[in-house]
């Protein structure tokens, strides 16, 4: 396990599914860690289960997501780790598919993500230290399932988003990477329901749906000191799941 004792870990959707995997892994490697999520009561209590902090933040409402980053600087001094890694997956068929649908996951999942990654490169400049970790996903940029291009194209312009933005601070101490999850086993992956689930499983090379945890591990790599020389890079995760040639 690397080792994040003193550092100061951010996560946003870290009251749920991979978010709390992440938090979880943070936590255990040492890192002072504070979750997000829009749901205050729901992350009250995660953050009760996981002995971490919460702060409610809508990733969708940019002064918030600056107030966010500032109040953490104000009470913990410093933000060393940002994991932006709220995400919505509502499936919508093209053919269906209307312009709110379209804007709101791309609001969540990549306005989101600019706004949160945008306030925290700001305090990470001046400290001239900073891990960010985004969770983008292999749908889009690898991959594609039916019902969900605007959750493609968003997750695909994170990673876009990701490689410039770890251009313009790679002199800077800050390193900007993203994890691409495959199928992992969340709260948010219930709606799918189990025979979708189960013919994932038995169709992915290590027979078994991811874990947030497994997530969380590569974030804390991506995280650590030892990752320094790593930026504008992504690791998939999947069980091998985008592997199979036929
Ligand atoms: P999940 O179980 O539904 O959890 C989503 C988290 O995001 C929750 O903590 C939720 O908290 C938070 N959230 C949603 N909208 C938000 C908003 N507007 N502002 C702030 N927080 C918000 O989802 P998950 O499966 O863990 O997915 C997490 C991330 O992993 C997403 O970015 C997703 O695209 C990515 N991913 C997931 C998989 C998978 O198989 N599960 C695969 C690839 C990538 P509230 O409900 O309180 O807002």
């Amino acid at each position: 396990m690397f080792n994040l004792a003193g550092k100061i870990a951010f996560i946003s959707g870290g009251t749920k599914g991979i978010g709390k995997g992440i938090a979880k892994v943070l936590k255990q490697a040492g890192a002072v860690t504070i979750i997000a999520g829009t749901d205050e009561v729901r992350g009250e209590a995660i953050a009760k289960e996981l002995a971490v902090d919460f702060i409610p933040l809508d990733v969708t409402d940019q002064a918030a997501c600056k107030n966010v980053v500032d109040k953490i600087v104000e009470k913990y001094g410093r933000l060393d780790i940002l994991c932006s890694n709220a995400g919505i997956f509502p499936q919508h068929y093209l053919k269906d598919m209307t312009v709110e649908d379209w804007d709101l996951v791309h609001s969540v999942n990549l306005k989101g993500t600019f706004f949160l990654v945008q306030a925290a490169l700001n305090i990470m400049e001046k400290q001239r230290y900073g891990r960010v970790v985004i969770t983008s996903s292999i749908t889009g940029e690898i991959t594609g399932i039916s019902g969900y291009s605007h959750y493609g194209a968003s997750k695909a312009g994170q990673l876009g988003f990701m490689r410039s933005a770890a251009l313009e601070y790679a002199g800077q101490g800050i390193t900007i990477n993203a994890v691409m999850p495959g199928i992992i086993m969340t709260e948010g992956l219930t709606a799918f329901g189990d025979e979708f689930l189960n013919d994932i499983k038995e169709t992915t090379p290590m027979r078994a749906l991811g874990t947030p945890e497994d997530i969380g591990y590569t974030a804390c790599f991506l995280a650590s000191d030892e990752a320094k020389y790593i930026t504008g890079q992504t690791i998939v995760v999947d069980g091998g799941q985008i592997l199979p040639e036929v």
